[in-house]
């Protein structure tokens, strides 16, 4: 299937209450997998970053629509590239706090020492929300193993 990835950085607007949050997570899930969409939503005060994978015509609407969504501003494409595979395919909208981020994890993966997505290069934030998943992964893998 032909597939793309989009990734942005964006800055919550001022005003916003932290319920904002929560209904664009649920918007997310709802509507991403009727989309066939998958991806990650990192926040923090500093700001999103969030990756879309999907069927062009649905990231390509998706990223339309939030771009045009005033809970978020300056938003900035990172990257926007074909794909053969999703990197995250189990999550029609996996959430991190990026402020809540091990700092030994974040060494290594960008050349800024807090979590700030404004700042990244592209490559830089296809490592760190590839290792967050990563993380997240094995942490999933590891609760079911206690059970
Ligand atoms: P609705 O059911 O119409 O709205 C859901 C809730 O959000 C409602 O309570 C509504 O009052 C409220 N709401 C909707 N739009 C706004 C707005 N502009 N300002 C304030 N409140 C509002 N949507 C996705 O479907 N998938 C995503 O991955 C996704 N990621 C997002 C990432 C960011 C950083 C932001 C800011 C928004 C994101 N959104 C996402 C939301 C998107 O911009 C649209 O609001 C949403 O897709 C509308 O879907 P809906 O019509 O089903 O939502």
């Amino acid at each position: 299937m032909n597939l793309v990835r989009l990734m942005y950085a964006s800055r919550m607007a001022k005003g916003v209450d932290p319920d904002g949050l929560t209904r664009i997570l649920d918007a997310s899930k709802r509507n991403n997998a009727a989309l066939g969409v998958t991806g990650v939503l990192c926040y923090s005060p500093a700001g999103f970053l969030q990756v879309l994978e999907g069927p062009p015509e649905a990231v390509n609407e998706l990223y339309r629509r939030i771009v045009r969504d005033r809970r978020n501003e300056e938003a900035t494409l990172l990257a926007y590239a074909e794909t053969s595979r999703r990197r995250f395919p189990e999550w029609s909208m996996a959430y991190f706090r990026g402020d809540g981020i091990d700092r030994a994890l974040l060494r290594g993966l960008t050349s800024e020492k807090a979590f700030d997505p404004m700042a990244m290069t592209a490559a830089e934030a296809l490592r760190f929300l590839t290792a967050v998943a990563t993380e997240r992964r094995r942490f999933l893998q590891q609760s079911a193993g206690d059970e």
